[in-house]
């Protein structure tokens, strides 16, 4: 745990949040400000800055927020009409929050190229 990111207060159950899966490895909850009518974010309960930070350790962590992303993709009922994994990385990818999460994305149809 890092003692100031949000996102690890959040696991620790130190800020609110609504929470969709837990495991020992992974987190899930609905995101505060959701784009679309399923905004939830996946993270790794380990504090990872973002996803270069993963290293080959992390392979099998990084596989299961992919599998667990796929789980409430199911869950959710995005699977027949398409939804979008987002993994936004560093200043130029609009990353705001250090620490690895992966949204999920659904509900409505989406445009490409992204802003
Ligand atoms: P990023 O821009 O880093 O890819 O995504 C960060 C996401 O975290 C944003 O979609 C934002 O709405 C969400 N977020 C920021 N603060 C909070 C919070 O306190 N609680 C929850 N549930 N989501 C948050
Ligand atoms: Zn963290």
């Amino acid at each position: 745990m890092s003692d100031d990111c949000l996102f690890c207060k959040i696991i620790a159950g130190e800020i609110p949040a609504t929470e969709v899966y837990r495991d020992e490895d992974v987190f899930a909850f609905e995101d505060i400000s959701p784009a679309a009518p399923t905004h939830t974010l996946v993270i790794p309960v380990k504090h990872l800055k973002d996803v270069t930070e993963a290293q080959e350790e992390d392979d099998a962590l990084l596989g299961k927020l992919m599998l667990v992303a796929n789980k409430i993709a199911t869950e959710k009922g995005l699977i027949e009409d398409g939804f979008r994994y987002v993994i936004n990385t560093g200043s130029h990818g609009g990353q705001t929050v250090y620490h690895l999460h992966l949204h999920v994305i659904g509900g409505r149809a989406m445009s490409w190229p992204p802003g």
